[in-house]
């Protein structure tokens, strides 16, 4: 019995890595990626360090190499993104280093074509269809908000008067999901609502930004979509939400070469990246304890992350040598949580 239930329960978590391909200008193009399998099996080397010392083997649910499209990741992912309909909390995390490809993954690439969109428009576009394809007697709503992390605040980038502002969270259980209260609720009807409300989201987030990149790479940003089902016939409500999250760098930062802010932020990036490590992991063990209340990551997430929620982890790479130990501390983070 407790074997199958922690299965059941595995079951709710996939790992997923995706290994951005090298970059058209880039012309050193030593790869750290030694063999990808069709059963999710990847094994990276160090080409610096022939032989068995710099290598090691990996497993996870699969493995997507740098040519995999957009569609292709997301066709893993869209049974997860159809169970929000159906009232299941779901999660979806982009991790890895700064420049291994999280944004291009959940967003896709600055100016992208329809074929570029990353998992926020595919799925917002799958929920879409799939709430009303549906011949049932189901009415749906879904409304939208995204917010920031940045140094252990909670931003809200969709409020109404443009400018980014400080939000509290809320650990009280509500049938909504719905942790930040205080941030602006959208509601959207069609994909071109949404990509209208991620521009606004992602301007926002330049606003507050002394360098974007910078600041980009050092906040999480996490966009919510509140699906509400109703039964016409029944009046019984229904309530699913997706959580799209492009968490802050993974890279370590050397402590002797960084003072003040920047040490300041190294340290909330770590210890919320740990956190979530931690929390994802005693879920996957059944652990009767699950420490949600050490960072603003998970204490937002709490509700979406155990039970009957779903949660998908996208581990992405940067396949290049000079990559070699931050893919390594990537790949390590995510085995322990697979
Ligand atoms: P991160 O958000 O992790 O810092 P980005 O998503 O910004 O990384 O990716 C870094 C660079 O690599 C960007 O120029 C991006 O367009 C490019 N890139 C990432 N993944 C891919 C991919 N799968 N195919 C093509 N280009 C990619
Ligand atoms: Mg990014």
């Amino acid at each position: 019995k407790l074997f199958s239930e922690l299965q059941d329960l595995k079951g709710n978590i996939r790992v997923y890595c995706r290994i951005r391909p090298f970059l058209p200008g880039q012309t050193e193009k030593l790869s750290t990626i030694e063999n990808i399998s069709e059963n999710g099996q990847l094994v990276i080397a160090n080409p610096s360090k022939p032989g068995k010392d710099g290598k090691r083997s990996f497993k996870f649910n699969k493995v997507f190499g740098p040519d995999a499209t957009q569609g292709e990741v997301f066709a893993d992912i869209q049974p997860f993104v159809k169970s929000v309909v159906d009232g299941y909390n779901v999660c979806i995390f982009a991790y890895g280093q700064t420049g291994s490809g999280k944004t291009y993954t959940m967003t896709g690439p600055t100016g992208a074509t329809e074929e570029e969109w990353g998992v926020n428009y595919l799925a917002l576009n799958h929920l879409f269809k799939v709430s009303q394809d549906r011949k049932s007697n189901m009415v749906y709503e879904v409304a939208v908000q995204m917010v920031e992390i940045y140094n252990e605040q909670v931003r809200d980038l969709l409020s109404s008067d443009g400018s980014p502002k400080r939000v509290g969270i809320t650990t009280i259980s509500r049938p909504n999901g719905l942790a930040v209260p205080e941030a602006c609720m959208h509601p959207v009807i069609s994909t071109s609502d949404v990509l209208d409300l991620m521009d606004i989201g992602f301007k926002n987030r330049a606003v507050s930004a002394t360098a974007l990149n910078a600041r980009s790479s050092r906040s999480h940003s996490i966009v919510t979509v509140h699906v509400r089902g109703r039964n016409v016939k029944t009046g019984t409500v229904l309530y699913g939400n997706l959580h799209l999250i492009d968490l802050a760098g993974s890279e370590r930062v050397d402590r002797s070469e960084v003072t003040g802010h920047r040490l300041r932020e190294a340290q909330h990036i770590n210890k919320s990246l740990s956190s979530l490590g931690d929390v994802i992991f005693a879920l996957a063990k059944k652990s009767p304890h699950v420490p949600y209340r050490n960072s603003k990551l998970t204490q937002v997430l709490q509700s979406s992350l155990g039970g009957q929620a779903k949660t998908i982890m996208l581990v992405q790479l940067n396949p290049d040598a000079t990559s070699f130990s931050e893919s390594m501390s990537t790949l390590k983070f995510a085995e322990r949580v697979s």
